[in-house]
């Protein structure tokens, strides 16, 4: 797999309307922009119809979404890109952002991520990030060599990390809570090297050992059962690879941005968060969930990251 490299003034984590309010802003700006898109869609493409957008009577959540796009990608300087961000180093000097295939080194950043599935997905996960939890496969698997590592989640990804981590010289094995015969066509070739799928599975619960990193998880069936019966099952391990979603605002947390009691990221009145030249806006700060709120903000992270440049530089 090939590792883009990109270099850009401003980073905006997250393509919906906080995000490509922001990008508006540094496009107009002209500063080099790279708008990073997740594969967690935008709240607003949930949207059926929204009916609180001025000016647009009967607009649907897609078609609004759009529209910001095409507005965002109207100016040069700004690229709209995707993929998940899976590890960050903030506010040393340059920022250095990597998703699975790409790593984005940024003067500014602007994270925009929305609430996703704010909720932690498996219990203990919050705490096992950078412990035996994470959700970078090529990033951390180097770590795992000769040791036992679980790879979490069902799509075409999960299957190529499993064949790159064997590669590494881990001992691999695949977990999925839907039946092998919904996997994407590449677990074949995951099952022709002899990785071990356990499937109609869904993880509950990371546990750490007494040193605090990841003794075992705690798994149970997915298959529905005659009576109340629960099949459980727990399987030890030295990492557990999340494929399947990120936790949203946790892997912040882990990069030093503070969050307040409610897990939203913490921001001053100018979306500024705790660390110099990295701003937030929209629902990942909490606040009223609202396409008009988060443009706004966004425009408020957009202008202020700009202004941050301008100073930094002294232009
Ligand atoms: C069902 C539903 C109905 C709603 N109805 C209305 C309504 O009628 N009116 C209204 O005003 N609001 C409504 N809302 C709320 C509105 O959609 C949100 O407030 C708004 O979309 C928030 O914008 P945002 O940019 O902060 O986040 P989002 O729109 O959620 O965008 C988040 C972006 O971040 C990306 N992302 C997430 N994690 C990562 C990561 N790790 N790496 C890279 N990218 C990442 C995602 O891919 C996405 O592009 C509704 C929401 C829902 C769910």
């Amino acid at each position: 797999m090939e590792l883009q490299e990109y270099k850009c003034e401003v980073l905006i984590i997250g393509a919906g309307p906080a995000g490509l309010s922001s990008a508006v802003y540094c496009g107009r700006a002209n500063r080099n922009t790279i708008v990073l898109e997740g594969k967690e869609l935008s709240s607003l493409a949930k949207t059926q119809e929204i009916q609180n957008w001025l000016g647009e009577i009967d607009a649907t959540g897609l078609g609004l979404l759009d529209k910001f796009k095409k507005h965002a990608e109207s100016y040069e300087s700004v690229k709209i890109i995707s993929g998940d961000v899976i590890e960050l180093m903030l506010g040393m000097g340059t920022n250095v952002i990597s998703t699975r295939t790409a790593n984005i080194t940024a003067d500014v950043v602007v994270i925009a991520t929305g609430t996703g599935k704010r909720k932690e997905v498996i219990k203990g996960e919050d705490i096992l990030l950078g412990y035996g939890v994470s959700y970078g496969a090529i990033w951390d698997g180097p770590s795992y060599k000769n040791k036992v590592v679980y790879l979490y989640g069902k799509d075409e990804e999960v299957m190529e990390d499993a064949l790159v981590l064997k590669q590494m010289g881990c001992i691999v094995r695949v977990i999925t809570d839907v039946g092998i015969e919904e996997l994407p066509e590449n677990v074949n070739e995951v099952r022709n090297t002899g990785i071990e799928i356990i499937e109609k599975m869904e993880i509950i619960e990371a546990v750490p050992a007494s040193n605090g990193m990841i003794q075992k998880i705690i798994c149970k069936s997915t298959e529905s059962q005659s009576g109340d019966i629960e099949i459980i099952k727990e399987f030890e391990l030295s990492c557990l690879f999340i494929i399947s979603h990120i936790s949203s605002n946790s892997i912040f947390k882990k990069a030093g941005v503070e969050l307040d009691d409610t897990r939203n990221i913490k921001v001053d009145s100018e979306q500024k968060t705790n660390i110099e030249g990295i701003y937030a806006a929209g629902d990942c700060t909490g606040g009223l969930f609202q396409v008009v709120f988060a443009a706004a903000e966004g425009a408020r992270a957009g202008i202020n990251a700009c202004k941050y440049l301008r100073q930094l530089r002294k232009e």
